[in-house]
């Protein structure tokens, strides 16, 4: 058998997105022991500069062992008890996992369900939130990568602060590609992952609670039912002063997470959230000229993932998906659950999200197209995508 080396591939699907060949090398670092006193200072720096990216003074702010549904699965385990109300915003693939979850938990989910591409309507859970007290927790996906929609979350942390409810929200595709206001809108848990809009390959969860949450946390009439994901005993590990073994820590992704939050420093947040504002118009202006359109509304579009329904006149996207990887190295990705076939979700992420990159994607898209007959006036998703280049800035 022969060593690996993988191809060139540029990574435009829902994740994992490009890393930066700082965080490549920061991960072939030797390493040290985890209780080692100069490891415990690189965990003490992912903490200063997780809760610049969330946006929080949150103590209790790590980074959880796992990708992302690790992140999700601590946030749910730990808050949720058998018998507990919890809403859910349904309207993709994530949100239904975590309702999932919820029930495993013996919790009672509460599904607010909406078309996939729509988003949750703050009306819809303070119904809810009136005729179905005490509900313990409000559960939400900031960023639907199944559906490309943006979530606002703010109205309905104003809701949950009303009835004095937990607010739960997913920000796995938006965490490091947009704003994420913890303490602003006043979130109580959140989490999300390495690999998508921080750049790194999968493997930690970052988890924020705040203190309503711990206090919650502590009033835990059972223990958690993961001895694996029980933040109070994870807590000991992270605390300052204790740093007391639970699980060896993934060494070389903490390294490499400290890379990546660095460089999101380095650039900086307001910088970040409009590079991925100006790609992402840019790259939806490009297909639409395509005749590929957006499937959330126009005010509901992720800057961090572009999803858009494939048109009848393809009639092999799955093929087209195909020659993109084998002839261009692209990456991008196909539809989930009822979306299968009918949807291509792009990611703009972090590190992928570039002007350079959207206009090779459109380039490979039209020469793709106008050799199988779809594309008719050649140059037109380029033109839109130059347009707005060149007004955007
Ligand atoms: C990717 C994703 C997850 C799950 O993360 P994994 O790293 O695949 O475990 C959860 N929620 C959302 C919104 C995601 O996009």
């Amino acid at each position: 058998m022969q060593s690996f080396l993988a191809p060139q591939r540029l990574l435009l699907g829902p994740g994992p997105s490009a890393v930066h060949p700082r965080v490549l090398r920061a991960m072939s670092t030797a390493l040290i022991g985890h209780l080692d006193p100069i490891f415990l200072g690189i965990m003490n720096d992912i903490q200063t500069l997780l809760r610049r990216v969330f946006a929080t003074t949150n103590p209790f702010t790590i980074a959880v062992s796992g990708t992302g549904s690790a992140g999700m699965e601590a946030a749910i385990v730990n808050i949720i008890e058998p018998g507990d109300h919890v809403v859910v915003g349904i309207n993709g693939v994530f949100g239904t996992r975590l309702a999932t979850i919820i029930e495993r938990c013996g919790g009672n989910a509460i599904r607010v369900e909406v078309p996939w591409g729509q988003v949750i309507e703050p009306g819809s859970i303070a119904e809810i939130l009136q005729r179905s007290s005490p509900v313990k927790a409000v559960v939400l996906v900031h960023a639907e990568t199944s559906t490309g929609a943006w979530q606002p979350i703010e109205p309905i942390a104003a809701l949950c602060r009303e009835y004095d409810t937990l607010l739960i929200v997913d920000a796995v595709t938006s965490l490091g590609g947009m704003p994420v206001e913890i303490d602003q809108w006043g979130i109580d848990v959140c989490y999300s992952a390495t690999q998508k809009c921080l750049s790194c390959p999968p493997g930690l969860a970052p988890l924020t609670l705040s203190q309503r949450a711990l206090s919650v946390l502590k009033a835990r009439r059972s223990p958690c039912p993961s001895w694996y994901f029980d933040l109070s005993l994870i807590a000991d590990y992270w605390a300052e002063q204790r740093r007391a073994y639970h699980h060896t820590a993934p060494i070389s992704m903490i390294y490499a997470l400290r890379e990546a939050l660095r460089l999101i420093d380095e650039e900086g947040l307001p910088a970040r959230f409009s590079r991925h504002q100006l790609n992402s118009r840019a790259l939806i202006a490009g297909l639409m000229a395509l005749g590929l359109s957006p499937l959330p509304p126009p005010d509901r579009q992720l800057p961090t993932l572009v999803c858009v329904t494939v048109p009848a006149h393809i009639d092999n996207e799955e093929a087209v998906r195909a020659e993109l990887l084998r002839r261009f190295g692209i990456e991008i990705g196909g539809g989930l659950g009822p979306l299968k076939g009918k949807v291509w979700r792009i990611g703009l992420m972090g590190e992928s999200s570039t002007e350079a990159n959207v206009l090779t994607l459109l380039n490979a898209l039209e020469e793709i197209g106008i050799r199988s007959g779809w594309v008719s006036t050649p140059g037109a998703g380029l033109q839109a995508a130059a347009h707005t280049y060149s007004v955007g800035r």
